[in-house]
């Protein structure tokens, strides 16, 4: 499916937001540039979200907050707010380039990050609402120069984000990936060349792994399971139950002797061992 263009719409509300701010600095006219405003920010996110492909999580598609969104994105890819240039070599002759001649300069792009749309956002949305009856009380009215002035500030980095000779560079630098073991989608996440231990989740499916950095410089993906003995009490099998399934009800079944062994509530007293608790926290359903 070709991608809807998100770019344009954030152009047009910034152009509709500059011209709304042009025909006078009252506040009901900069409450509609506000919400302008707002829209670019929103559009300009979503056209980021769009970019990441089958890296961005199916389920999470109908999320609108920015935040949210953008929060979303830096957990497939830690560097997804941030600003990025992009340098091409010629051809080595051997090894790398040595000069900085050898090197085209693609340009920097310039993102809309978490810290703009936390700080922003929010501020120019309360000025899209009445002032509360407390706010009147206090004296704190909506002052319009102050919302002209940050609007004014914030269009500006928005038209420097949509001048942007390059845009949308995703999973930048090093990735680690596998084909995720429940469901074959393919999981992916930028690592930064960093080191260290990590988490990511399954775009397809959700399942949740660890990553942990291993000997060759890339790390091993843990997912989030747990295993528990199989419930016939003969049988030595090992079941593995993905975390996010497990919940009372479910029944599992055992490869090794055929059988269902059900998950239920158990309890038992905080001074008694597992071993004397009564009653059952597993039962073995024949099949
Ligand atoms: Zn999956
Ligand atoms: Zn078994």
């Amino acid at each position: 499916l070709p991608g809807h263009d998100f770019r344009q719409d954030a152009r047009a509300a910034v152009k509709r937001a500059r011209a709304l701010m042009a025909e006078d600095a009252s506040l009901p006219t900069l409450r509609y540039a506000a919400l302008e405003t707002r829209l670019a920010m929103e559009a300009l996110t979503y056209d980021r979200a769009q970019a990441y492909g089958d890296d961005f999580p199916k389920w999470e598609i109908g999320t609108w907050q920015p935040r949210k969104l953008l929060l979303i994105l830096l957990g497939v890819d830690p560097m997804a707010d941030t600003e990025k240039s992009f340098n091409v070599s010629k051809e080595p002759a051997n090894g790398a380039p040595q000069d900085n001649e050898d090197w085209f300069d693609f340009g920097t792009e310039t993102v809309l990050n978490l810290a703009a749309i936390k700080e922003q956002y929010d501020a120019i949305g309360s000025r899209l609402h009445m002032p509360t009856i407390k706010q009147l009380e206090s004296g704190e009215t909506h002052d319009p120069e102050r919302l002209r002035r940050r609007l004014e500030g914030l269009l500006t980095h928005l038209e420097a984000v949509l001048a942007s000779p390059i845009f949308n560079l995703t999973m930048i630098g090093r990735n680690s990936k596998i084909t995720c073991m429940r469901c074959d989608h393919r999981v992916r996440k930028a690592t930064k060349g960093d080191a260290e231990a990590t988490t990511a989740r399954c775009p397809g499916c959700g399942l949740g792994y660890d990553l942990v950095p291993n000997a060759d410089g890339d790390f091993d993906w843990y997912p989030e399971r747990t295993k528990m003995k199989c419930g016939t009490p003969s049988c030595p099998e090992e079941l593995i139950i993905y975390r996010d399934e497990l919940r009372p009800g479910l029944a599992v079944n055992c490869e090794a002797c055929g059988k269902k062994t059900l998950i239920v509530f158990g309890s038992r007293r905080a001074e008694q061992s597992e071993d004397e608790a009564k009653g059952p926290t597993l039962q073995v359903k024949d099949t």
